[in-house]
């Protein structure tokens, strides 16, 4: 009974063996929140092996970046290289501009001396003439190296005279700076027996044009605005230029692409 008695005692406690089992939950709750923090701990600590991975990643995605860049620097050069090919071309009422030539660089093609060339198309033209002349044809040059003033009394004074409005004058005369004339390779010629056509567009019919037709590329000299020029300037029979060397070339050629 005694042994009861705690047994009794020993029944209370397995009340407080039931708040002891609840320990253990309590415990294991806990446990659990070890376990469940360790986990947390666990997973928490994967990230940091899981960060060079990304950073690997990255460093990928950086080399893929670069070749992307690198693509689309590739892609991005092509359209600035055409650019410029689709910027207008400076000009004025289709006129080109042009740099004049130093009177160093100038040399007389008739015997007064008043009309001179640039000495490669000074050269060409007087082999020419001397060609021509021998088949009984007469080119006489008109006009050669004008200077801006010349050209500034060209385009506007006769202008005036003549009340013709900036566009109307602009197709038959080249403003200051933008005359082919500045250069010493252009050159107005004429047929010696019919001065009467002298700038004039019935030149075309004369001899001398048709052994220029003919002949002149021979002297590296051609027609500067001939029918329906893509600069809209009025057909000129009578205006050539020399292209017959590298710098002349590129004078009239390097930055013309009209269309
Ligand atoms: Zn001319």
């Amino acid at each position: 009974m005694i042994d009861d008695i705690p047994e009794a005692i020993r029944e209370t406690p397995p009340t407080s063996p039931k708040s002891s089992s609840a320990m253990p939950i309590l415990g294991g709750i806990l446990g659990l929140g070890v376990v469940v923090g360790g986990l947390i701990w666990f997973f928490a600590s994967q990230p940091s092996p899981k960060a060079p991975v990304e950073t690997g990643k990255t460093d990928t995605e950086v080399a893929s970046g670069i070749q992307s860049t690198s693509n689309t620097e590739i892609i991005e050069s092509p359209p600035t290289e055409t650019v410029p090919e689709t910027e207008p071309i400076e000009n004025v009422l289709g006129h080109l501009p042009y740099e004049q030539a130093k009177p160093s660089e100038l040399v007389p093609i008739t015997a007064d001396g008043s009309i001179r060339l640039k000495k490669s198309a000074a050269t060409e033209f007087k082999k020419m003439q001397s060609s021509a002349r021998r088949e009984g044809i007469i080119l006489t040059a008109i006009s050669g190296f004008r200077d801006e003033a010349t050209q500034q009394y060209l385009f506007f004074e006769v202008k005036k005279n003549r009340r013709q409005d900036t566009s109307t004058r602009a197709e038959v005369s080249a403003p200051p700076g933008y005359s082919e004339h500045h250069t010493g390779y252009a050159i107005d010629i004429g047929d010696g027996k019919v001065p009467a056509t002298n700038l004039n567009t019935n030149f075309e019919k004369t001899s001398a044009f048709r052994w220029l037709e003919k002949n002149a590329a021979r002297y590296s000299f051609e027609l500067s605005f001939p029918r329906d020029n893509p600069q809209g300037i009025s057909y000129e029979p009578w205006h050539w230029r020399y292209v017959g060397d590298r710098h002349s070339l590129e004078t009239f050629y390097k930055v013309r692409n009209l269309k």
